[in-house]
């Protein structure tokens, strides 16, 4: 693990400290330890970052798509061969238990194995023309140096995810992690190093979001910009774009609705249930927020669910027996905690869980069960980002539509059922860019992850995200 656990930032194919020597301290969330510190960069070295990366940018898009999918390959084997200590890194920063971690960087690798493939197949078109001496014909290139800004949630896959599309596509990037979880990125860019990248093609920087920030969405040699975090910074960052016209991809917040008809296979919707609200300990942006149950089958579900929930094993990540890991930090700990302490107080009635687990550590929230949630409570509206489960009875497909989708969100939406004409009409009405049908599991190299609303727009993974590093050029030819 050593040699993938680096304290540099990792501009033109160096490992550099900041210009200032300041450095910033990185925390394990399971017992708030310090890991290490890493180089607070700014302005310059992010300058020099972009720099670097505009000028490998030639030489990357004019490589030949298959040398540049060698390159990918590559490095999707490094990353494979080099799971186990990725592992230990992802769960030492972000929490997550070890099954959780390795699911992420096996899926997050996929991306670069797909996308190294589709770099390939960026076919162009050939539109006939109205006169016999003209040609009218369509190329696609990339678009040239991509910043990304990535949140800790998934501290590996959000970079691979975006990353591979932007690579395959011929772009160069300069990426910047989230501060609590740098060390995920850095161990890609030691892979990245080995499996050959020309010096410039991936940077990553680390340090001040908000300084770095407003380098990567106002430098005039950025030509795209994709963002995944929350909704409040995206449309800072999207206003902060405007000025240069980059082109944007935003993954915003979610508020995602399960809904489990009365007709539903009822073990596959409470495993579903459970996989998508408790997973991450409840801290991603597609995890179930709102669970509406149908009321013919609200109680059996409840008791089915809150037994689950109640098995489920809170503790450290590097505990194979553990579920739920940690919280990122106190503050979100104190959020989650909160929205479910406003709920009962103003009616709701709890399950299970819901205590603080102080003998674990001060980031350990046990996943709890809460039914009586009524619209009007914050926790309705608000992305809960924790292990707290929000029952919803509903009567009618009518009426649950409309709950679903009053939200200004609109990520992932989650209806199981077997009745074949709702599986088709429900997702059809529901004003989400991703839903599952009798399926929790969402995220796929080959398919389009991303959403409509105030959740953003741009699509990660499938064909589809391929378009976001890519601009179109018409050649209208006459002879
Ligand atoms: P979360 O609630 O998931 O932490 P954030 O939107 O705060 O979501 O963070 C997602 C990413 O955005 C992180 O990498 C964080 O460092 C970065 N970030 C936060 N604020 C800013 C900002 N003002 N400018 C640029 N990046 C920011």
């Amino acid at each position: 693990m050593s040699k993938l656990l680096k304290d540099k930032a990792y501009i033109n194919g160096t490992w550099v400290a900041a210009d200032s020597g300041k450095t910033f301290d990185v925390t394990n969330p399971a017992t708030e330890k310090t890991i290490g510190n890493l180089p607070d960069l700014g302005e310059a070295e992010t300058e020099r970052a972009v720099d670097a990366a505009h000028k490998a940018f030639p030489e990357w898009s004019g490589m030949l798509a298959v040398d540049r999918q060698k390159v990918l390959e590559k490095w999707y084997d490094l990353i494979v061969e080099h799971v186990d200590d990725l592992v230990e890194i992802l769960t030492m920063e972000q929490g997550k238990p070890h099954k959780e971690a390795k699911g992420e960087i096996l899926n997050g690798a996929g991306f670069i194995k797909w996308y190294a493939e589709e770099g390939r197949r960026i076919y162009g078109d050939n539109i006939p023309s109205n006169a016999d001496n003209q040609r009218i014909v369509v190329i696609k290139q990339p678009v040239g140096v991509a910043a990304m800004i990535t949140p800790w949630n998934f501290p590996s896959s959000m970079i691979t995810r975006k990353a591979a599309a932007a690579l395959g596509a011929g772009c160069t990037v300069v990426i910047k992690p989230a501060e609590a979880t740098p060390y995920s990125a850095l161990a890609l860019a030691h892979l990245a190093d080995q499996a050959g990248f020309p010096k410039g093609v991936f940077n990553i920087v680390t340090g001040d979001a908000k300084t770095i920030g407003e380098v990567l969405t106002s430098h005039p040699k950025v030509k795209k910009f994709s963002f995944t975090g929350s909704t409040a910074v995206g449309k800072k960052l999207m206003a902060q774009c405007a000025d240069s016209v980059k082109k944007v991809s935003l993954e915003l917040g979610g508020n995602a609705p399960f809904v489990i008809f009365e007709d539903a296979d009822m073990d596959k919707a409470v495993d579903g249930a459970i996989t998508s609200k408790f997973r991450n300990a409840g801290q991603t942006c597609i995890c179930a927020n709102r669970i509406f149950v149908h009321e013919n089958i609200y109680d059996d579900f409840l008791n089915r669910f809150v037994e689950k929930t109640k098995a489920l094993k809170l503790g450290h990540g590097d505990d194979d027996k553990t579920d739920i890991g940690p919280m990122i930090n106190r503050d979100g700990v104190e959020k989650a905690y909160e929205l479910l302490k406003d709920a009962i107080d103003n009616g709701a009635e709890l399950h299970c869980g819901g205590e603080m687990r102080d003998d674990l550590g001060p980031r350990f929230l046990e996943p709890a069960v809460i039914t009586d949630v009524k619209p009007s409570m914050r926790i309705f509206k608000e992305e809960i980002f924790g292990p707290v489960a929000a029952l919803y009875k509903f009567s009618s497909t009518d009426e649950v539509v409309k709950m679903a989708n009053d939200t200004q969100y609109g990520l992932a939406a989650y209806i199981y059922t077997n009745d074949l004409k709702r599986a088709w009409e429900v997702p059809e009405a529901l004003d989400y860019g991703m839903v599952g049908v009798n399926s929790s599991l969402l995220s796929l190299p080959q398919a389009p992850f991303g959403g409509v609303k105030q959740s953003g727009f741009g699509r990660e993974g499938a064909k589809y995200g391929l378009d976001d590093y890519i601009q179109i050029k018409y050649m209208s030819v006459q002879f």
